[in-house]
């Protein structure tokens, strides 16, 4: 167990939280603030303390340099609306005039730093610019589930220099994730999509034994399907994996997990959505067609009867291409079993969140995760850097 919020004092403390602002951006202009609310409760938790909060999160890619358009001033504007406070904002986010703002903050105040990957040492972990961040602290929040498979200077570097909890955020991902990895209630499935097996080895490789189903779709499906000697025409097959897939394959055969692949997929003449399209059994699929949606109705009804009796259910990735509407039809029924369900069921994976988003049924998921590589990490069994490095309770 990590030390969390309620394990420290932070009246009049300069706290440096690390959070996950990175948030969709079109022409300076935000337009998907969900990021920014996810982050409110901690926030909001730590002025009311009287918390002197320094913020600070990456956006984009900048590649470690200064980059106009990547900067946090309109993050800074729309978090200074959501709490109804002022938000003062610096353009670094180390140095001597970064100092002098930070020794102005009064108890309760808020400042947001400039992008963190800005700087090459971000991503390099660079312990010298770990330190000069944590010199401006008394205490670090790490808040950023969806940064924290990644072992940079603002997720990982800093606690090496301060007493290091976890943010609400961030322990909410944690009980939400860990309690279905580690003591789920049975059965357990999973539906695991997306476009590339590669993606995902170690995924299935992890829930084999776990899960009761494994769920199949997307492009992974075509490639398993691949595997066990479908044509698959044009479909998205990764052809350098289809010995490996073999081997899942075989794997799944020896666990204790059912690995359900799709038995009708929907087809297209080409990859649009103006395509032409139809249904077909997987040992029909023409030479000059391609599989885009593995949400026949013969699988949809095998899936979602399994679904049905489940009592967890974790789902990462969209098991068609669900951007277009003509192959969303997979996805979107997935998720309105999901939303039906009783089972606690978990969203993790960028995309997955999307479509569920999309669909208008985020509410009625017990958990949608705000990281996707995080979540896939964390699905993997594997420790996240940024979660080892907080302080543990005594
Ligand atoms: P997540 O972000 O939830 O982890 P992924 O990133 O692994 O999901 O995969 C999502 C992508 O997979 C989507 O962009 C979707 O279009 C693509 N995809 C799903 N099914 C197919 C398919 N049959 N062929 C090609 N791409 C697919
Ligand atoms: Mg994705």
């Amino acid at each position: 167990m990590k030390k969390t919020l309620k394990d420290f004092n932070f009246k009049g403390k300069k706290t440096l939280v690390r959070v996950d602002f990175n948030v969709p951006l079109e022409e300076g202009k935000i337009t998907d603030d969900t990021r920014i609310r996810a982050a409110l409760p901690t926030i909001e938790y730590l002025t009311r303390q009287g918390a002197r909060v320094i913020l600070m999160s990456h956006l984009g890619r900048p590649k470690g340099q200064v980059v106009d358009s990547l900067r946090l001033d309109p993050v800074a504007e729309r978090l200074a609306n959501l709490l109804n406070q002022e938000v003062s904002k610096v353009d670094k986010c180390v140095g001597k005039g970064v100092k002098e703002t930070v020794a102005k903050l009064r108890d309760g105040e808020v400042l947001v730093l400039e992008n963190t990957r800005f700087y090459p040492e971000e991503k390099a972990n660079d312990p010298e610019f770990s330190k000069r961040l944590a010199e401006l602290a008394d205490v670090f929040v790490s808040d950023a589930f969806g940064a924290a498979h990644r072992a940079h200077a603002s997720t990982v570097g800093v606690t090496a220099y301060l007493p290091s909890v976890a943010g609400f955020l961030m322990q909410r991902e944690l009980d939400a994730l860990g309690q279905v990895m580690e003591n789920p209630e049975k059965p357990f499935v999973a539906i695991l999509g997306g476009a590339k097996v590669s993606d995902k080895i170690g995924v299935i490789r992890n829930l084999l034994n776990k899960v009761d189903y494994l769920l199949v779709g997307g492009g992974i499906a075509n490639t398993l399907l691949a595997a066990s000697g479908y044509e698959m025409g044009e479909s998205l097959v990764e052809e350098d994996k289809l010995e490996l897939a073999k081997e899942l394959i075989q794997e799944a055969q020896e666990s204790g997990t059912e690995l359900v692949l799709p038995t009708d997929l929907v087809i297209a003449d080409q990859f649009s959505n103006q395509a032409n399209y139809r249904v077909v059994p997987v040992d029909q699929v023409p030479e000059d067609w391609q599989s885009l949606d593995s949400g026949g109705p013969e699988t949809l009804q095998r899936y979602t009867g399994i679904i049905k009796q489940a009592k967890t259910v974790i789902w990462n990735g969209p098991i068609g291409v669900f951007e277009m509407d003509i192959f969303a039809k997979g996805t979107n029924t997935i998720a309105a079993v999901l939303a039906e369900s009783n089972a606690t069921t978990i969203i993790g994976g960028g995309d997955s969140a999307a479509a569920v988003k999309k669909a208008g049924l985020a509410g009625k998921m017990t958990h949608i995760s705000t990281g996707g590589g995080a979540s896939l990490m964390f699905m993997e069994g594997k420790p996240l850097p940024g979660v080892i490095a907080l302080d543990d309770l005594a």
